[in-house]
């Protein structure tokens, strides 16, 4: 990540807060920190914190035994402030912002014990979550960020091609998510954020743990896996395999769902709401007769988080612009029998959608 553009991000979210009214913003380690400054810092009970006043310029608060690992990747322009083991950060942090902090926004994954730590010691000032000062940014990607998604999900496809390699009955799900987690690292990502591997009926558990359940010939089983790659950015994406061949009734929902999930990418274009690709996907499950077992969104964000804006659901009006990315990824879940789902990353383009997953889409039978 270039000095430059990290440094536009940040002013970026300094005029949202000059608009918003609001005095300052404080980010602590996670997606935030991340993008603001390249800097992945593990969140720990001592403070990290960019302090982003509306006027001013930045300046990242670190502890100072964490002041190797943040001069090692922020760049030069971002000013660091160590504090030692008995410094009160929290107070530090509120003389560096010099007292006009009437509104103070944190960002929103911030730790409860941090922001309650802020509020003690900011009486009369409004603690607010930052919200759409950091989502308005993040959910528009420029085109390095839409190639950074491309290579993620490049990397994911080649993890689900190998599939066969280890979808084998006989083996626990368990098993299976273990090799995959070794495919996921020897992909290219930095980390395994999730492996979901649900077997026949645990297939209807659409956030299924990854089980001691043998697999066993005639099972569908519904693999979801991402990760994060050395450029912070996720991948995400579903199959569902047929180990042997499965049920006439898992056969014929699978025929909806890859109709739907097709209809709901090709309704991505700009111009139009998150929640009509939405329903791109469910009128055709729900034309099956099938809509009480689609039991979740079609799709989220995705960029240095796996979940983020925008969210491809029933009562998002947010129109979609090129340059968000997204998932697409209607289920069929029969509960006690078997589940599916197809999932996609598809970022939106001047005149359409580009797929940044490639996989086929047919029920892969192994
Ligand atoms: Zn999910
Ligand atoms: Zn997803
Ligand atoms: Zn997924």
């Amino acid at each position: 990540m270039d000095d430059t553009a990290l440094a536009g991000r940040r002013g970026r979210v300094q005029a949202a807060a000059v608009a918003a009214g609001v005095d300052a913003v404080l980010v602590t380690p996670g997606p935030d920190l991340r993008y603001l400054t390249g800097y992945d810092a593990t969140p720990l009970e001592r403070l990290t914190c960019l302090l982003l006043p509306a006027q001013g310029s930045p300046l990242l608060v670190v502890p100072e035994l964490e002041q190797p690992a943040a001069v090692a990747t922020v760049g030069t322009d971002l000013a660091i402030l160590p504090w030692s083991e008995t410094d009160d950060p929290v107070d530090l942090c509120i003389r560096h912002l010099g007292g006009r902090v009437g509104r103070v926004a944190v960002d929103d994954r911030m730790w409860a014990e941090k922001v309650l730590r802020f509020r003690d010691a900011l009486p009369g000032s409004t603690i607010l979550a930052a919200g759409g000062l950091l989502t308005d940014q993040r959910m528009r990607k420029d085109a390095a960020e839409v190639e950074n998604l491309a290579l993620a999900g490049a990397a994911i496809d080649e993890v689900h091609s190998r599939m066969g390699e280890w979808l084998r009955p006989g083996r626990t799900e368990r098993e299976v998510a273990l090799a995959i987690e070794r495919a996921i690292l020897a992909s290219g990502h930095d980390r395994v954020d999730f492996v979901i591997v649900a077997s026949g009926p645990n297939g209807a558990s659409p956030h299924h743990a990854p089980s001691r359940r043998i697999i066993t010939p005639g099972d569908t089983v519904v693999v979801d896996i991402g990760g994060t790659m050395p450029s912070g950015y996720c991948s995400d994406s579903t199959r569902t395999y047929a180990v042997g061949r499965p049920s006439a009734a898992a056969l014929e929902q699978y025929e909806v769902l890859m109709n739907a999930q097709q209809r709901a990418i090709e309704a991505v274009r700009p111009g139009v709401s998150a929640e009509s690709v939405d329903a791109a996907a469910r009128d055709v499950i729900d034309a099956a007769g099938l809509g009480h077992l689609f039991v979740h969104r079609t799709g989220h964000g995705i960029g240095v988080e796996t979940h983020e804006h925008p969210y491809i659901v029933t009562g998002n009006r947010q129109v979609l612009e090129a340059g968000m990315a997204f998932s697409v990824e209607p289920g069929i879940y029969d509960p006690g029998r078997h589940g599916a789902r197809i999932e996609d990353i598809v970022v939106v383009t001047d005149s359409g959608r580009r797929r940044l997953n490639n996989r086929p889409h047919e029920l892969v039978v192994l």
